[in-house]
């Protein structure tokens, strides 16, 4: 493996370890020239993915492109990081078992969606909403850089006045 520091291909593995539920294989290398330590995984891949856009351009799938969504999502949340490897380790399982090497952008859309959805409510707003809103944008990420940060939250607080204005009013029937 290349060092990412001084481009060396002298690199060794210092350490390697499974992860929690033992799908990916961590390991601290080392380089002998700069003395530079970086980590890499190891993870089972089922099918070699294209996601295909809304404009019809085709790009190959990217993991931690689709982790760096998610972290966006759940930044300043109390989200355990093993689970969000987790989280994003069932989508891509589930985007190879669909049995098609071709996924649309929306699909994946819609699949985070419905997993932030169960794990933190404000992680799904914020996702829910700057997909909604810039759906027409090239990616996801062009998307955050894009989007007010605060949006998301005043969604939030008016979702929450809503509910309590109702439980004041009484029970709706
Ligand atoms: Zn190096």
């Amino acid at each position: 493996m290349r060092c990412p520091y001084c481009g060396s291909t002298a690199t060794q593995v210092k350490d390697s370890r499974p992860s929690e539920d033992h799908t990916t294989i961590r390991r601290r290398r080392i380089c002998s020239d700069c003395g530079g330590r970086f980590t890499t995984f190891e993870r089972v891949q089922l099918r070699e993915l294209t996601v295909v856009k809304r404009n019809g351009r085709r790009v190959p799938f990217d993991r931690d492109k689709l982790m760096r969504s998610i972290q966006m999502a759940t930044r300043k949340r109390d989200v355990d990081p093993e689970r969000l490897e987790r989280l994003v380790s069932g989508l891509v399982r589930r985007l190879e078992n669909m049995g098609e090497n071709d996924v649309p952008s929306e699909t994946i859309g819609t699949l985070v969606m419905e997993a932030l959805k169960t794990l933190d409510d404000v992680a799904y707003v914020r996702f829910a909403s700057v997909y909604k809103n810039f759906r027409e944008a090239k990616d996801f990420e062009l998307c955050w850089a894009n989007s007010p940060a605060r949006r998301p939250m005043k969604k939030i607080s008016y979702h929450r006045m809503t509910i309590s204005d109702r439980s004041r009013r009484g029970p709706a029937h």
